[in-house]
């Protein structure tokens, strides 16, 4: 088998007979009769005004071996156990590993499982009526079930990326995650795969128990002793995996609470804007719009401005802004979209770094940032109205400081209120949106216009709380038996990222239970 890579146009790499006579010419004669290939990379070059597919292909006189990963998940009912908090991404992907390493995962998890889920969805997306246990952040399959599923990430642990992507397939995704340079999945398709996850997880013989929140936790000489899970319930443990995500706050003010150390971190925030897909598409292709050939576009943008970055966030093609607040009394917004990203509009959040030093109480108190972000979401919700409407203003005429009249159609469902940024965020952050808007015009000629419109705001990009853990255990730096892990201790940002790092702590409890 060898690997061939070539550039053609996106109409040729769709024709099938085009690839096949391609392969023969580029390997010489080696395949007089039949040739065997398959995918192995492809990614767009849109640099050009002729835009390339580049195209690499494993290549066989015969039948390819699979690319497919086997796992061996083992039946682990009588195992030792370990409690794993939150059924994110870093949750059931630790329950995963605990069934390779014979281990038996038992999961609480606040949120109900992805069905009720949808419920409680369409509730708040119909009515903007909001649930705080069961919303696009809370309940199975985390953050992550809801989203755009996009897997890029800029991990460089390239080995564990490969197996949570193997991993993914394996439980339903299509395999063409496996060759795309910016693999996604999609907000229709994430939900099966879950389900498929939980339902190997209870075969094997681990525990899942939804509507099950931890509310308090016991430490005897610096270990853990027990947990307490809705209040009532107390469970003796020695062990738990906390992987409960950015948005539980209240897991970081109960840390607090019990002593145990939490410290401010660097997050980001700012706005979501959201321009027709067709203007992406147009500017992106260089006037190629609505090319059968071509997937909607995305953006990346980067300005440093005044000493500070501002980038682009999480962008979603063919996508839609979601309601993602987890507590009455605030507005936050996220994008998502489907499989096929076939929404007629483009969302990005475009966001400015937070450091704790933009504070001046910073050296003493871990929620600095946590209640910056806070009072940003309780204005957008003061500001916006009733019902999880947000703040919105046209983007041109956010640029010339005027109240939007009347806006276009947007995706946000339950619909906005014109409200100017200015009256809700501080200026060492809107004016550094303004001035990258300004940079981004330059390199995305028309990126300033009344069609695109800011709906506020965009907070909850990473956790703004550490959870310190020691970096070889994985074990709290203070506490024995507390493993903070993925994107709510600060480790992680992304479903891939937290998956990998479920994952890493699973090992690290299994390399403390093997030398025990
Ligand atoms: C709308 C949206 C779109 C997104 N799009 C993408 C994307 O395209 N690509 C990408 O990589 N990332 C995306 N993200 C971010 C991604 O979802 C997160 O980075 C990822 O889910 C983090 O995984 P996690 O397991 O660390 O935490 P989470 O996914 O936040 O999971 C934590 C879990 O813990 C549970 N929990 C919290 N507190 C408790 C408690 N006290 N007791 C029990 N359970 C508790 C929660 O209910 C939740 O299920 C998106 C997020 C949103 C909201």
């Amino acid at each position: 088998m060898e690997s061939i890579s070539f550039q053609c146009s996106p109409e040729q790499a769709q024709d099938e007979q085009f690839i096949e006579n391609k392969l023969r010419a580029d390997s010489g004669i080696k395949y007089p009769k039949k040739i065997f290939y398959r995918w192995k990379k492809k990614s767009i070059d849109a640099r050009g005004r002729n835009i390339k597919i580049n195209c690499t292909f494993e290549v066989a006189n015969n039948t390819l071996p699979s690319h497919l990963h086997d796992f061996n998940f083992l039946s682990v009912a009588n195992a030792p156990s370990i409690i794993i908090i939150g059924a994110g991404p870093a949750g059931l992907f630790a329950a995963l590993r605990c069934l390779e390493l014979n281990l038996k995962p038992i999961i609480y998890e606040r949120g109900k499982d992805v069905r009720a889920r949808r419920h409680d969805l369409a509730k708040l997306n119909k009515e903007g009526i909001l649930n705080p246990e069961s919303n696009y952040c809370f309940g199975e399959g985390g953050a992550g079930t809801y989203s755009d599923g996009k897997l890029y990430t800029r991990s460089k642990k390239r080995g564990d990326v490969e197996k949570i992507l193997q991993l993914l397939v394996h439980f339903g995704a299509d395999d063409a995650i496996l060759v795309d340079a910016h693999p996604h999945i999609g907000t229709n398709k994430l939900p099966q795969i879950i389900e498929v996850i939980r339902e190997k997880i209870i075969e094997c013989g681990g525990e899942i128990h939804f509507n099950s929140r931890l509310t308090d936790i016991n430490i005897e000489q610096k270990q853990l002793n027990a947990i307490q899970i809705n209040n009532e319930s107390w469970k003796s443990t020695k062990n738990m995996i906390l992987a409960t995500g950015h948005s539980a706050r209240d897991i970081f003010y109960l840390l607090h609470d019990r002593k145990i150390r939490i410290e401010s971190k660097p997050f980001a925030l700012g706005v979501r804007i959201e321009h027709q897909q067709s203007f992406i598409d147009k500017l992106q292709y260089h006037n190629r719009e609505n090319d059968q050939y071509l997937p909607p576009a995305s953006y990346s943008l980067v300005a440093q401005i005044d000493g500070k970055g501002v980038y682009s966030f999480c962008m979603c093609p063919g996508g839609i802004i979601a309601p993602c607040a987890t507590s009455e009394q605030e507005v936050v917004t996220n994008g998502w979209s489907p499989s096929k990203r076939n929404n007629p509009y483009a969302n990005s959040g475009i966001v400015v770094s937070i450091d704790p030093s933009d504070f001046k109480e910073y050296k003493t108190d871990p929620f600095v940032c946590l209640d910056f972000q806070k009072s940003i979401e309780k204005a957008c919700w003061e500001a916006a109205g009733e019902n999880q409407k947000v703040p919105a203003q046209g983007l041109a005429d956010f640029i010339d400081r005027k109240k939007t009249v009347s806006f276009p159609k947007t995706s946000y469902f339950i619909g906005v209120t014109s409200v100017e940024m200015d009256t809700i965020f501080p200026a060492f952050v809107i004016e550094r949106i303004r001035k990258a808007c300004l940079e981004f015009e330059k390199k995305m000629p028309g990126f300033i216009t009344n069609d695109a419109v800011i709906h506020a705001p965009e907070s909850r990009t990473s956790s703004p709380v550490l959870i310190p853990r020691n970096p070889e255990t994985f074990e709290h730096v203070d506490v024995d038996g507390i493993y903070p892990c993925a994107e709510g201790a600060g480790y992680a940002g992304g479903i891939v990222s937290a998956a990998i790092d479920g994952m890493r702590a699973v090992n690290a409890f299994f390399a403390k239970i093997e030398k025990e």
